[in-house]
């Protein structure tokens, strides 16, 4: 069954300690995905928010330079659609938006309104491929937020869908906090504003408090009432955004809203590069993004919103790729499958042999190697147990005092 679903051994990873495996390429994700896959549509489109949603991180803000040169990345990766801003909130905003707007991407612009004529007439101002305009469908949201009756919620959404077709926009409607709204009331509001002339419907899980059976059903209701598109608009407090946005598609929903690196409000948004490499690897579908840019994307956007990638974030994370235990090292330095399921190179990432308090020989061997070095047995011991004990008082051992060591414990016993 492995051999069906891998093909044939990679050549050259066996080739250690030449050093060759390093630019060896491989998939070797479990073969059960292939046994028990589920249906996702033929057409997936991730519109991605990062500019949007993942700038509404707290303490997060980005200048319109850093937004255009992030505009121009997820455009060159070949993410179809970009969500630029919200215009209503700031002058600024309006202003990049407007920017990215005109930069004749390939990617289609979009921004964000709610259901008032003047955050309607803003995103008119930046001339954006479609507007996403959302309102609340809750009953917390209706009465202590918008203090309005579903009949006026309902009222405001038709009237800025028309307004905004009216205008030449092509229009998104959301609900804001679909997972806690009556169904028969999102139905209704969907269908009505299909007739409007919408030409998508979004579901949100605006406070990421839905599970995947959840998001499925909500979805599956949405495809029977609405012949256009489905989007969905996801959430990670409880560290399902990645399993509840597979749930939609397998659902039906052929949007879906990511965030790089899944930075947004709390816990953030679904993030790009976790769905595209689920999509990509778990589920073989192709869906035209460039996955090699996704270690520079992440960097480009964490640089620009002054936080550190957190080093365990998957794919693009500095330990993605990393091992320090012994017994993963000796394994990987034979074939690195045994401990990666996919390549590093695929997401633009690389893999890291860290040395510590876990490391073990085959490090060692193979460092001394790199340099034509050759210790004895008894030298080995030594430099792993001096590295173990120097990993242990501090973490990690850095590539400079490796070298110290080696030398110390060789050249010592050549004085001895
Ligand atoms: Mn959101």
């Amino acid at each position: 069954m492995f051999q069906a679903v891998w093909g044939a051994e990679p050549r050259g990873y066996h080739k250690y300690p030449s050093g060759d495996w390093m630019s060896v390429e491989f998939v070797a994700v479990s073969p059960y995905n292939a046994i028990a896959r589920l249906s996702l549509p033929e057409k997936i489109t991730i519109y991605d928010s990062t500019l949007r949603d993942g700038e509404q991180m707290p303490g997060v803000t980005f200048t319109t330079d850093q937004k255009l040169a992030i505009a121009h990345a997820l455009d060159s990766m070949g993410v179809p659609q970009i969500e630029a801003g919200f215009p209503a909130v700031s002058d600024g905003e309006r202003e990049s938006v407007r920017r990215i707007a005109g930069e004749r991407l390939d990617a289609e612009v979009l921004c964000l309104a709610r259901t008032l004529d003047s955050d309607i007439d803003a995103a008119l101002a930046c001339d954006v491929d479609m507007v996403l305009l959302f309102i609340a469908t809750s009953e917390l949201h209706l009465r202590y937020k918008l203090k309005m009756s579903r009949e006026q919620v309902m009222d405001n959404a038709i009237r800025a869908v028309d307004y905004a077709k009216d205008h030449g926009l092509r229009v998104s409607l959301s609900s804001e906090d679909s997972t806690r709204s009556d169904v028969d009331f999102l139905l209704d509001m969907f269908h009505a504003a299909e007739e409007a002339g919408a030409e998508r419907v979004g579901m949100t899980d605006t406070l990421g408090c839905a599970g995947p059976e959840a998001i499925c059903y909500l979805v599956r209701r949405m495809r029977e009432s609405v012949k256009v598109p489905v989007s969905a608009h996801l959430h990670n407090d409880f560290g399902l955004g990645v399993a509840n946005a597979v749930a939609a598609l397998s659902a039906g929903a052929e949007a879906i809203t990511t965030t790089v690196g899944g930075l947004g409000e709390r816990a953030g948004n679904v993030p790009l590069e976790q769905l595209v490499m689920a999509i990509t690897h778990l589920y073989k579908r192709n869906i035209g993004i460039r996955t090699e840019g996704l270690t520079d994307l992440c960097r480009l956007v964490f640089e620009s919103a002054r936080i550190p990638i957190p080093p365990n974030q998957p794919w693009v994370g500095p330990n993605a790729f990393s091992h320090e235990s012994g017994i993963h090292v000796a394994a990987v330095l034979n074939c690195p499958m045994t401990y990666e399921c996919l390549n590093p190179e695929k997401v633009g990432n690389r893999r890291r042999l860290v040395l510590g308090k876990h490391s073990g020989t085959a490090i060692v061997r193979s460092r001394l190697h790199e340099r034509g070095l050759e210790a004895t047995p008894e030298q080995m011991c030594e430099i792993v147990r001096v590295i173990k004990i120097r990993g242990e008082s501090k973490g990690r051992v850095s590539d400079h005092e490796f070298w110290e060591i080696a030398r110390d414990v060789i050249s010592g016993a050549e004085k001895g």
